[in-house]
């Protein structure tokens, strides 16, 4: 799960890390009177969003005056930010940051990943910040520093100095950057993430160190000992049809492609969607109906696919081991007919009742297409989706 950056730093403040002071905003008249308490001749517009590459989209911008604070924020709430992460059609501001603006004098990248081959937190530093670190890794890896934190110790002092140096936090501000790196790795345990990141870290004028920007994911699979992190999502930023499958329980993941799979078992959708590649298709999602798939849910399940405008056809792919052949023929009947389905559709079943399956399939009248096995089914599910 992911948060916003002035969640993140609001997290962040509670560990001890330092960062600017700032306010969240929804709109103009609130971005305003947020300038004018923080005080100060600089401030610092930001969108809020999911996605990192911001600065680099129009959506941080540094204001001079209060007039100059309104301005930006009327031009970033509400626009269609495009980054390097939100793909081509961007993603809608609906917050502000608004913070006091800091004098950099340099910025730094500290970022956290549990690097599962080491079984280890690992706190990845750069003198390269607020560029991304992927490149800085293709480019200079050099400049790439790594201490696989030992749990039991946690991130020691000496430790963070050392990385400190490599990565050019002057001598005096070392205390200040032991309070950024072990706030971040104590929140970071914590609280149950997967990845932490400040860039930039910077340096200011007056020598503090503090957290320029921040990005947080969180273990989903850990939230539920987490209320107050779960009590920070925004479903705005969150995919609707992701938001829908949750509620009846299917593990359904949007894609790029047009053939929608429905499927049962997570590791027969990986190799659905594997097939379906192999055969020179595109699929539309991930669609896990899992093991249980009662009428109903397989009903839900069409319908969340047949959201998507890309959608050319579905292919059904079912594997009657605990579930039944028949009680899945009688869920697609069921579910095409509610629907009115418009798409082709490609069905392949195997396992338990798999003959009664198939004959509610052929006597149901409705254009299903058959498949006796994967291949086939990919192969005429590809075809159906060229309007072959
Ligand atoms: P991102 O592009 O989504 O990662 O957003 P960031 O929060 O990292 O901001 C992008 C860039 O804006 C930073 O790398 C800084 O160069 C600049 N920036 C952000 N805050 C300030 C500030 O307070 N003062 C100045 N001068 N620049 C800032
Ligand atoms: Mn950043």
């Amino acid at each position: 799960m992911k948060i916003h950056e002035y969640q993140a730093k609001e997290l962040l403040r509670q560990y001890g890390v330092p960062t600017p002071r700032g306010v969240a905003c929804f709109n103009v008249g609130e971005a305003e009177s947020a300038a004018r308490e923080l005080g100060g001749a600089l401030w610092v517009v930001k969108a809020q969003i999911h996605a990192g590459g911001r600065g680099k989209g129009g959506g941080v911008k540094v204001a001079r005056s209060l007039q100059e604070v309104g301005e930006h924020a009327a031009k970033i709430l509400g626009m269609q930010l495009v980054t390097h992460q939100t793909g081509h059609e961007g993603q809608m501001v609906r917050r502000l940051l608004v913070e006091e603006g800091a004098q950099i004098v340099k910025e730094f990248y500290i970022g956290m990943v549990i690097d599962r081959s080491k079984q280890r937190v690992v706190l990845i530093a750069s003198s390269e910040g607020g560029m991304e670190i992927e490149a800085v890794a293709a480019r200079s890896p050099e400049k790439i520093h790594k201490i696989w934190i030992d749990p039991v110790a946690g991130l020691t002092d000496a430790e963070v100095d050392a990385v400190s140096r490599q990565i050019g936090i002057p001598d005096v501000s070392l205390i200040q950057a032991r309070a950024c790196l072990q706030g971040l790795y104590r929140c970071f345990v914590e609280k149950d993430a997967m990845l932490a990141e400040i860039n930039p870290l910077v340096l200011t004028a007056d020598q503090r160190v503090i957290a320029l920007d921040a990005k947080i994911n969180f273990d989903s699979n850990a939230l539920y000992r987490h209320p107050e992190i779960v009590a920070l999502r925004d479903l705005d930023e969150e995919d609707p049809a992701e938001i829908e499958a949750s509620k009846f329980d299917l593990s359904y993941i949007s894609l790029d492609g047009n053939i929608g799979c429905l499927v049962n078992g997570a590791g027969l959708a990986m190799a659905t969607m594997d097939i379906i590649k192999l055969y020179g298709g595109m699929p539309a999602n991930f669609l896990d109906v899992g093991g249980g798939a009662s009428k109903e849910k397989v009903t839900e399940a069409f319908k969340l696919m047949l959201k998507n405008p890309n959608l050319r056809a579905i292919l059904v792919n079912i594997f009657g081991g605990i579930m039944k052949c028949d009680v899945i023929a009688e869920g697609v009947v069921a579910a095409a007919r509610e629907v009115h389905l418009k798409v082709p559709l490609v069905v392949r079943l195997e396992g338990t009742n798999v003959d009664l399956g198939k004959k509610i399939l052929a006597e149901s009248g409705l254009p299903i297409i058959s498949a006796s096995d994967m291949a086939d089914a990919a192969q005429k599910v590809v075809a159906s989706a060229k309007g072959k």
